[in-house]
């Protein structure tokens, strides 16, 4: 899509969907006097969240009240959860590009046989047997479940795995430490849904012995980019446009310069994202690329704002814990946390705040939460609950601040 196009399409959506509508006008913006792409303004998460329904297209709103919509969650990586709505045929479309590059570099077509692994969800029970996949839950990644798990791959045989990296370095310390043979079919993993550390990427090639390689997506827009064999993630152009801005909201135009990653989808018309923050941090390089790309190639920078969590003076571990425990929860409840802050005040006590939806009760929220906690040191900690119904600011100098360790402070 070129500059014109996008711009048409950015203007289009401005005139016609309630949410950007509304932000024009609390803007002051007239769609029509608009003249580039970028006199539209960046949006972010919160205040879709805000607008709900009214994120949907006027076009597709009957196929949204009968259920012919496809719904995901979005990750609560950012503390945030807004439900994603695509039209079944855009979000084939735009899975397209990264087809045809796993076909291209790793002769991996949809027939093949795939494991994959998802979040509990109440309803699917631990795996799920497709014709070409096998899904499992990632319930069973612990100590008493992962011989079940594996036992089972093996008997799947499967061609190609998609993992989260901290999946992947479960199932990789599994087969290191019990000797167990690899699935023989096994050629090619791929990572997504989390930071690909070094050691995780050279672990799985080490204990797998097949191609890897790591893709970013997200379930608002789909996949964002992918990692070609000489180890640069370049961006779908044919999916998204992407952009850097600074804190501001203006737009870094230096290569290789970190910032806001600003997202554009080109395919969902569904649910439109027009220069939306996806609430990641990064950059791009604009360089010819040794297997013949020319598209940019996007690097996302570590971590966002959020501290670790301390268990004592020595024992530190990511606030990413808490995520996990979150999306399990939204996941058992149909989506009743729409936010949520989560404040370590000493090694075994934490204040959580959630913003629930109006149909399920706090006392089932924070039920399930504690049901949810798998990690030992976080099970034997003390927890404050505060529910709320209306969307909050957390004050942090980072903008996507879910936690925040207060010992000390
Ligand atoms: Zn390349």
């Amino acid at each position: 899509m070129n500059k014109r196009q996008l711009f048409n399409r950015a203007q289009y959506i401005y005139k016609n969907v309630p949410v950007y509508y509304n932000l024009a006008k609390e803007l002051g913006i007239d769609p029509d006097k608009a003249k580039e792409f970028e006199d539209f303004p960046i949006v972010n998460k919160n205040y879709m969240l805000k607008w709900g329904s009214s994120c949907i297209s006027p076009e597709h709103t009957v196929e949204y009240l009968q259920g012919k919509l496809i719904s995901c969650r979005t990750s609560g990586s950012t503390g945030q959860y807004l439900e994603i709505l695509w039209d079944e045929t855009d979000y084939k479309k735009s899975l397209i590009e990264l087809w045809m590059k796993r076909v291209k570099y790793y002769n991996i077509y949809p027939h093949n046989r795939l494991t994959y692994f998802f979040t509990e969800n109440g309803q699917d029970g631990l795996f799920i047997s497709g014709e070409h996949e096998l899904g499992v839950c990632k319930n069973l990644l612990t100590d008493k479940g992962i011989e079940t798990v594996y036992d089972k791959i093996l008997q799947w045989n499967p061609e190609w795995m998609l993992l989260q990296p901290s999946s992947a370095a479960i199932l990789c310390s599994y087969v290191n430490s019990h000797h167990v043979r690899k699935p023989e079919a096994l050629r090619y993993i791929e990572f997504s849904g989390e930071l690909l550390a070094d050691e995780v990427r050279r672990m799985t090639e080490d204990t797998f012995g097949c191609a890897v390689a790591d893709q970013y997506g997200a379930n608002e827009v789909g996949s964002i980019a992918y990692e070609c064999p000489y180890g640069n993630m370049h961006v779908m152009q044919s999916n998204v446009h992407v952009e850097i801005a600074d804190e501001n909201g203006n737009l870094i135009e230096t290569c290789g310069q970190d910032g806001r990653i600003i997202l554009t989808s080109l395919t969902n018309r569904a649910m439109p994202f027009v220069r939306y923050d996806i609430g990641d941090r990064g950059c791009i390089y604009k360089n010819t690329c040794q297997c013949g790309s020319n598209k940019p190639v996007i690097k996302l920078a570590s971590g966002r704002a959020n501290d670790y969590i301390e268990f004592s003076e020595e024992e530190r571990a990511g606030s990413y814990l808490f995520v996990r425990i979150l999306d399990k929860v939204n996941a058992l409840t149909q989506g009743a946390v729409r936010q949520y802050y989560i404040e370590q005040r000493d090694y075994d006590f934490f204040c959580i705040k959630i913003c629930r939806d109006d149909e399920t009760e706090p006392e089932y929220i924070q039920e399930k939460f504690l049901e949810c906690i798998d990690e030992p040191r976080l099970k034997n900690a003390e927890y404050q609950f505060e529910f709320t119904d209306e969307l909050f600011q957390v004050q942090g100098n980072g903008k996507y601040i879910y936690f925040k360790n207060r010992i000390r402070k």
